[in-house]
């Protein structure tokens, strides 16, 4: 029988064929079926199908042209060389099946041209893939990066496709030398490995056909069922997850509606169920590259927590028990699936160690590296709020934080009447927007909101000073709240103690709205992040600017004028709060530069890849116990650049490093870029000179 005739395989072998394709196609669209439902299991609901041209946008730059992987090197190019191969072979899958059919059917409608065009690019595809599949696999067996595991998954599959490959070239080969006349010039790749079958007997020639037509269809099928069940599930979820990516500001968490949850007697994540549908399609995505893990601070400095080791343990918990869940929501789960969903390893504590939890200081480093769009903050948040509010289990130094922030409205537990005496040691007065006349209260053009640190820590003291006297010398007019300020609720709320924040925010949004507060400026980023991205869930939409950002501005408009000298090199630490968080990385580097004499140095890991301090997360009320310090390893990267200084632009940042600074007794000095700039004043010279 030749690869020409009406049919493949008579009558017989096709109908075969019609029950292979059919059976295995059921079998796919069934777990895929029980997969989506997987996803509309309970949890909050949560859009994200809004601003869909945006959505469009992310997914034809992060999906279809993969631009995170392009500065990828090595793992890029294969990366790069496989999904191509995955596009254009979807096709020619396609055209395989029909063949199985009608052996002449090629693609149906497809004019002669483009026909050709198609088979000489589903040549090079071939090679290219198969190329792609070495890469890789070298890549996972030869020289492994650390983030890569050993996986008996991910060596399967890399070595299905390559088997893919190979069958298509075989078969192709093979039906070039049996049927000569309909061999196409357009398959060079075919073309070329058929002068090896050259010459081979007719029986021989049909039997490496058929077998490399039927084993490649039936490995197209097996690859197909096997996904859903693997991290390889990311071939057919990437795309749409990226799609459904977060599109709000990073740094900005989900509201709880504490009413409807306090009804449920329900707060947080306790079980994978509790998860909304988007955080369990990010855990059906992950692909398990590592990129996450190999830039997490904690996983740095030898912490349990691994974001990539904390998406596959809840998509394992999810996992196993998808089945009883699917059944318990239909209503169709029996006393067994009842009693195993009862009986599970629980999700926090079992598969999540509480420590894990605990350790994630909300940097994102994570989130800007995956290359699937996946976010872990929103999820472990989400624990944590289960942890605190339902279970009031916590690590015991928050509840002094957690204290200060009720009574006094600082986490520092200092009285709120102090928390405008840092003012005193000014040379001029800010007004208190309270204590003005009505009348007056037009004329401020911005409000300076202090935060706890720089009202009561210190050195946050000294650069409220240095950015008051900016603000004062620059001509703007501005305003305080004094004690009416209180925290702005970002650790409580990072720490899972939900209930304080919305309580802090509804208060501090009372008083900014009750003045008509329009415009406000922080040096904090924690409260600029809070203020900026999570207040207008409270009706508080304001206009809201980093000290750099303003005095960046004033510098440039010539209002500000910094002309003392300061002889020094420096480097530059990015808060992740400002940086990662709210894509502010200029502002401050541009401050730094119109200070004469500075030199800056770039830290290797700064920008987008700034390491953190270990701060943030509300980490900075937490000790840390496991590992390297986090302060201490991002200092000691600080001190090997060998500058004189280090600028940083967050009062939590400045403590860590500071703290670090003495703990390692190192020569680089942290001081913040407004202090620098205040230094440089030609009315303030030196006032804060290093
Ligand atoms: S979460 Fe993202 S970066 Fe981390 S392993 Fe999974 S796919 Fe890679
Ligand atoms: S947010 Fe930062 S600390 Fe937390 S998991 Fe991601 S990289 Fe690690």
């Amino acid at each position: 029988m030749m690869p020409t005739e009406a049919t493949y395989f008579g009558v017989p072998g096709t109908l075969l064929f019609a029950l292979v394709l059919i059976g295995s196609i059921a079998a796919f669209a069934y777990t895929v079926s029980r997969r989506w439902q997987l996803l509309t299991i309970g949890g909050p609901p949560e859009v994200r199908w809004d601003r869909p041209l945006e959505r469009l946008r992310g997914l034809l730059e992060l999906g279809i042209f993969q631009k995170k992987m392009w500065w990828d090197g090595y793992a890029g190019l294969y990366h790069m060389l496989i999904f191509s191969g995955f596009v254009v072979l979807s096709v020619r899958t396609l055209s395989l099946v029909l063949e199985g059919f009608f052996p002449a059917a090629g693609i149906p409608f497809l004019p002669a041209g483009a026909w050709h065009a198609y088979l000489l690019l589903k040549d090079v595809v071939l090679v290219t893939t198969l190329a792609g599949v070495v890469l890789a696999l070298g890549r996972r067996y030869l020289f492994r990066k650390e983030r890569l595991d050993p996986s008996f998954d991910a060596g399967l599959i890399l070595c299905l496709i390559g088997f893919l490959m190979v069958t298509d070239l075989l078969a192709g080969a093979a039906k070039f030398v049996l049927t000569p006349a309909h061999a196409s010039g357009w398959e060079p790749a075919t073309k070329a490995l058929s002068a090896f079958l050259a010459g081979a007997p007719a029986s021989t020639l049909e039997a490496v056909f058929f077998a490399s037509w039927w084993l490649h269809l039936l490995a197209i099928f097996v690859f197909l069922n096997y996904l859903p069940f693997a991290k390889h599930f990311h071939v057919i979820t990437a795309l749409p997850n990226i799609f459904l990516r977060k599109l709000d500001a990073p740094g900005k968490l989900s509201l709880v509606d504490i009413e409807k949850a306090a009804e449920a007697e329900k707060f947080g994540v306790a079980k994978v169920e509790d998860f909304t549908w988007k955080q369990r399609l990010d855990m059906f995505t992950c692909t398990e590259c590592g990129r996450c893990r190999e830039v997490c601070p904690t996983h740095l400095t030898g912490k349990p927590l691994t974001p990539k080791g904390f998406m596959k343990d809840v998509r394992t918990a999810l996992y196993t028990v998808a089945g009883d869940l699917v059944d318990a929501a239909e209503g169709r789960a029996d006393a067994g699936a009842g009693k195993r969903l009862e009986e599970r390893k629980a999700l926090i504590g079992g598969w999540v160690d509480e420590e894990t939890i605990w350790a994630c200081t909300t940097c994102r480093y994570c989130e800007s590296a995956c290359p699937v769009s996946i976010t872990y903050t929103d999820k472990i948040i989400d624990m944590r709020r289960h942890l605190v509010l339902e279970k009031s289990e916590f690590p015991k130094e928050a509840q002094t934080a957690f204290n200060g922030m009720e009574r006094q409205g600082n986490p520092w537990n200092l009285p709120a009447a102090d928390r405008d005496a840092w003012a005193a040691e000014l040379d001029f007065e800010i007004p208190v927007l309270g204590a003005m006349e009505e009348a007056d209260r037009d004329s401020v053009e911005v409000l300076f909101w202090v935060g706890c640190a720089g009202s009561y820590e210190d050195r946050g003291k000294k650069v409220s000073r240095a950015l008051a006297k900016l603000l004062h010398e620059g001509g703007v007019k501005f305003a305080i709240l004094g004690s009416e300020e209180t925290c702005n609720g970002d650790s409580a709320r990072r720490l899972g103690n939900e209930y304080l924040f919305q309580t802090l925010a509804q208060q501090n949004v009372e008083t900014l709205n009750g003045y008509g507060v329009k415009r406000i400026v922080t040096n904090c980023p924690h409260c600029f992040n809070t203020i900026r991205n999570e207040y207008p869930d409270f009706g508080g939409k304001f206009e809201v600017l980093h000290g750099t950002e303003v005095v960046a501005r004033l510098v440039a408009e010539g209002r500000l004028k910094l002309t003392e000298p300061l002889a020094k090199s420096i480097s530059f630490h990015d808060a992740c709060y400002l940086g990662r968080h709210n894509e502010i990385y200029e502002a401050p580097r541009e401050v730094l530069a119109a200070i004469p004499g500075l030199t800056l140095t770039e830290l290797p890991r700064s920008g987008r890849n700034g390491l953190c301090c270990g701060a943030g997360g509300g980490r900075m009320w937490l000790d840390e116990k496991i590992g390297t310090r986090i302060n201490q390893a991002r200092y000691a990267e600080i001190e090997e650049t060998g500058t004189d200084l280090v600028g940083v632009s967050c009062p939590f940042c400045m403590v860590m490093l500071g703290n670090a600074q003495t703990e390692m007794a190192g020569k680089t000095q942290p001081f913040d870029v407004l202090e620098l700039a205040a230094a440089a004043l030609p009315t303030h010279p030196g006032a804060a000179a290093p």
